[in-house]
């Protein structure tokens, strides 16, 4: 199971304690913003969030205290989903799911049990030393939309874009 953010800001603090970082209140809402939306934010949408708690932050500081966390092995960054990197704070091996409609990354649980399995089926090709996975895809929600419209038979105006997640 993946886990909760409630659960992950403990051992985010413990993690810290740990590897020896400072937590400081800007450290902690950045992460706060990656941990709880589960969404893998970029560092703009980041920004436009956590400015609201803390008005005096300025995007150059959430630049830096990003590389920090990433530094310190508590976040890392999604370069599957598009162009410009995306944060993640789960830390469980996990795959991304990728919609095509609306943008939003899911976090979806391996699909392989551990990486002995994944060896075991490469033994007659080599070593593996990094796996990665892309699943893309139209998300539930985005299904369930499309459902929705086709009931409705108002296909006119269906064809309206929508609202996509920015990039
Ligand atoms: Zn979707
Ligand atoms: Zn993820």
């Amino acid at each position: 199971m993946l886990k909760g953010p409630e659960k992950r800001q403990k051992e985010f603090i413990d993690l810290c304690r740990r590897r020896g970082m400072r937590v400081t209140g800007q450290r902690l809402e950045v992460y706060r913003e990656i941990a709880e939306n589960l969404d893998h934010p970029s560092a703009d949408m980041i920004y436009e969030a956590v400015r609201k708690r803390v008005p005096a932050i300025s995007l150059d500081t959430v630049y830096r205290t990003l590389d920090t966390l990433e530094e310190f092995g508590l976040i890392y960054r999604v370069n599957e989903v598009c162009a410009r990197a995306h944060f993640d704070a789960n830390l469980e091996p996990h795959h991304h799911f990728f919609c095509v409609r609306c943008n939003n990354v899911l976090d979806v649980p391996p699909v392989w049990k551990d990486r002995e399995e994944i060896q075991d089926k490469m033994a007659d090709y080599g070593r593996v030393k990094s796996v990665s996975l892309q699943i893309r895809g139209i998300c539930n929600k985005c299904e369930q939309i499309t459902e929705l419209e086709k009931e409705k038979e108002s296909w006119q105006a269906s064809k309206e874009p929508k609202p996509k997640r920015t990039c």
